[in-house]
């Protein structure tokens, strides 16, 4: 994975009206040192978001001419349009030595898998229920009957890909979901493979001194350097 050795990434999914986009804005906030990848898509904007913020809006052809001249690391067809990772966009927050979170569907989350295997850590947000679900959608009034349908009906063959996830964050109590969310993102600083480098270190360390002391053959117990 071309990333920085400090830098975690995090590969986020839920089925839409799950919660995703509230709860990433919430670890974003919290963790400057997190930061997103703009993705890229060929729907139209909703009310409140902005180009190039939010995503980058382009038409049909655009996204073509982007798939075939390259430019995208991961791409897919949901509900009815594109939506892809530019290799460009996910760079931007490597590059800094962040830690990067990408926010793709199921199909996007098996792309990155086959490119970058375990390394990155899954995540997937759950509704509480169908009818939850729905109401939420609903609530938020972006969808038109047919657009609600169709994200709905996909909603199911979504959950049945879970197990593609290394954590699943239920989203029923917002609250909880954040401080789930959130335990998750602060554990992967601790992980065998993140203190890597670190542990070496010290084995170096370790080892250095040990042998300096079995070469003057005892344990110098006043030398506290
Ligand atoms: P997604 O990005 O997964 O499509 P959103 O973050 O847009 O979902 O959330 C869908 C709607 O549900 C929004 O109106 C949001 O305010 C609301 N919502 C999110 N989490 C909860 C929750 N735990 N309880 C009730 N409503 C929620
Ligand atoms: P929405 O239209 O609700 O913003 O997003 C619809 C779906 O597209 C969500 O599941 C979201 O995670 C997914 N999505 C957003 N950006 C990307 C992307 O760059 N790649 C893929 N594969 N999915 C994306």
């Amino acid at each position: 994975m071309p990333k920085d050795n400090h830098a975690n990434v995090f590969v986020i999914s839920a089925p839409s009206g799950a919660g995703k986009t509230t709860l990433i804005s919430k670890l974003l906030k919290e963790f400057p040192r997190l930061d997103f990848s703009i993705s890229t898509t060929t729907r139209q904007p909703r009310q409140g978001e902005t180009n190039g913020r939010d995503y980058h809006f382009v038409d049909k052809n655009q996204f073509k001419k982007e798939i075939d001249t390259g430019n995208f690391l991961e791409y897919a067809s949901i509900h009815g349009n594109y939506y892809g990772t530019t290799l460009k966009s996910a760079q931007r927050v490597l590059k800094t030595g962040r830690d990067l979170l990408l926010d793709v569907d199921v199909q996007g989350c098996e792309s990155i898998q086959e490119k970058w295997g375990e390394e990155p850590v899954y995540i997937f947000i759950l509704p509480p229920s169908f009818a939850e679900l729905k109401n939420r959608l609903l609530l938020r009034g972006t969808e038109s009957t047919d657009t609600l349908k169709t994200r709905l009906t996909n909603a199911a063959k979504e959950l049945a890909k879970y197990k593609l996830y290394n954590y699943l964050v239920i989203n029923d109590d917002l609250e909880l979901a954040y401080q789930e969310l959130r335990a998750i993102y602060l554990a992967s600083r601790y992980t065998t493979q993140y203190r890597k480098e670190l542990a070496e270190k010290l084995l170096i360390d370790f080892h250095t001194q040990t042998t300096l002391q079995s070469q003057n053959r005892q344990l110098d117990l006043n030398d506290t350097t």
